[in-house]
């Protein structure tokens, strides 16, 4: 140890610097509007956000992660509410919403402490301790969800989460039926990778018209109608290569002097693409699935031996086809043996709307299925895909654990309760914190209440009235405008998705209220940030996660 020397931190002049209350303020103000902006989207009376950017390119959802993901955010501590968000997304896939309000929420009840003057490290303990009994009285209060009726309720709240006008019904029927088939049991067990599942989305016809498809949908038609429309015993081939005849880099002129000659120019072509297709034919494969291009002439032959084409597949698809069908992709042609096709029952082209598309059906792994959606524009399609996202993440979670609670704000409003005696127990300043940790939490119900159109003062304290009653399930009926039964109901949220948005939400509130002080840094060269945010807090252009 050095004779306790302190470092001394020198900042050039003019760095721009917030220190102590001044900091914790500013931080706590720009991390509550973020949750203010996104509150109003919350539940199935939410309303929906217009994001609208440079180019005039919009964006309509009320899915929280994409909201924030669209947002131009600049206020790093906002930044970092907005990674909650994505944190929420990509590990559970819904409830993102609620961990930003929630951790709003937290820094607000927090705010006026810090204004009576308890410190911020009494805050953060309080907060701590609140936690832990809320993990213990989640694990109590979640219900067994075993049955494909119970997967339901689960698609079906988290589909009307977003929109009550969307057919939910079959759409969380389709997505149920869609994990039923990628569920893998061992040992009594499920799991599911919901990466099995392809959402894919054509605008054009109406949501009831999305399908299930037991296989792959491609949004690519043959390449040449004399190609057969439907192979049965598909054996396919998928190539990463052009079949065209590759234009030189530099401008090549060739020169033919006697007009006989030009046919012997023609043949050479001709035959190139014959050998090509040969290849294709010797392989034995009836579909070619390529990533790149198809020449006329290379489409004419394939025709010719009624091999079903198409071109320009993408990347991902490409992918996804050789996992389900067990292809192998193969870059040089020579390479493509029979050993290296995949196998499907059937490959189609059908009439989605005005396009076509194909179907491969019936893959050789059978866990491979497509939700096609439909919807009458781009935006509604959109917005659709989004919630289906969401539903399938979820109804896949459920699977997994079986386990869900009530939704409709009626776990947070029995959590509020239980940790409000607890609170009483504690005592002291953390008594404090114990009790603005369990206002937070009622958040939910009161933003559930006030974005339907009810008195929020009134219909929380009915709501707690129900629950001192012993009424552990009663959330608010955002339909009925009323409060009631939210397993009756059907409003069912996953376990793990409440467990996530909470703690996430505490993380963010706690290493906000722990900052006292922002100093302009250095700028970094290449992105790194020590101690930063993984994937960069500036990042927010970024991809989605899936
Ligand atoms: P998040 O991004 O947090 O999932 P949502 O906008 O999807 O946000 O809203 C989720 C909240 O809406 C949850 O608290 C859920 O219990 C509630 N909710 C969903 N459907 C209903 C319903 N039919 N009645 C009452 N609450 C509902
Ligand atoms: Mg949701």
């Amino acid at each position: 140890m050095l004779s306790g020397q302190m470092p001394i931190l020198i900042l050039k002049e003019g760095t721009q610097r917030e220190q102590g209350k001044n900091a914790q303020k500013s931080n706590i103000e720009a991390a509550k509007a973020i949750a203010d902006a996104i509150r109003t989207t919350l539940g199935p009376k939410g309303m929906d956000k217009m994001l609208v950017d440079s180019i005039g390119d919009i964006v309509i959802s009320n899915d929280g992660a994409t909201v924030l993901k669209e947002m131009d955010v600049d206020h790093p501590t906002a930044k970092m509410i907005v990674e909650v968000a994505k944190a929420q997304d990509v590990s559970v896939g819904d409830g993102t919403t609620s961990a930003v309000v929630l951790a709003g929420e937290f820094l607000k009840q927090a705010e006026s402490l810090l204004d009576q003057g308890v410190h911020s490290t009494v805050i953060t303990n309080g907060y701590r301790l609140a936690m832990n009994e809320v993990k213990k009285y989640l694990e109590q209060l979640a219900i067994s969800a075993k049955d494909d009726k119970s997967l339901m309720k689960v698609a079906e709240t988290a589909l009307s989460g977003k929109n009550a006008d969307f057919s939910n019904e079959m759409l969380a029927e389709l997505v149920v039926k869609a994990v039923d088939l990628v569920a893998e049991e061992r040992s009594g067990k499920f799991t599911v990778d919901a990466s099995n599942i392809k959402v894919d989305k054509k605008n054009g016809g109406s949501t009831s018209d999305t399908q299930l498809i037991n296989g792959l949908v491609i949004d690519k038609e043959r390449v040449h109608p004399k190609m057969p429309s439907v192979v049965k015993n598909a054996k396919i081939a998928l190539v990463d290569s052009a079949l065209e005849i590759k234009k030189t880099e530099i401008e090549a002129k060739v020169q033919i002097t006697d007009p006989s000659r030009i046919h012997d120019f023609l043949d050479q072509e001709s035959e190139t693409f014959k050998e090509m297709v040969e290849k294709v034919k010797k392989s034995k494969a009836n579909v070619l699935m390529s990533q790149k291009g198809i020449d006329d002439l290379a489409q004419h032959y394939l025709a010719k031996e009624g091999i079903y084409a198409v071109r320009r597949v993408k990347k991902s698809d490409m992918e996804k086809l050789a996992k389900a069908t067990g292809a192998k992709i193969v870059t040089n042609l020579d390479d493509l043996t029979e050993k290296a096709l995949g196998k499907a029952d059937q490959v189609e082209e059908r009439k989605i709307g005005d396009d076509r598309m194909t179907f491969v059906t019936g893959c050789a792994n059978p866990k491979a299925v497509s939700i096609l959606i439909r919807g009458s524009t781009e935006h509604v399609v959109s917005e659709i895909e989004r919630s289906l996202n969401d539903a399938i993440r979820v109804v896949a979670i459920t699977k997994e654990d079986s386990k869900v609670l009530p939704g409709g704000g009626a776990i947070e409003a029995e959590l509020a309760m239980k940790v409000r005696s607890f609170a009483n127990k504690v005592g002291g300043r953390e008594q404090l914190a114990i009790e603005a940790f369990a206002r937070a939490l009622e958040v939910i119900p009161r933003t559930l209440a006030e974005n339907a159109g009810m008195d929020p003062i009134n219909t929380l304290i009915q709501l707690k009235s129900e629950h001192e009653k012993g009424n552990k399930n009663y959330g608010i009926d955002v339909l009925e405008n009323k409060v009631s039964d939210s397993i009756k109901r059907g409003v069912y949220d996953p376990l793990r998705v409440k467990q996530h948005a909470f703690e996430g939400a505490l993380e963010v509130a706690t290493m906000i209220l722990r900052i006292d002080d922002v100093i302009a840094s250095k700028k970094t060269s290449g992105g790194e940030s020590p101690g930063g945010a993984p994937g960069g807090m500036g990042g927010m252009g970024g991809m989605p996660p899936y």
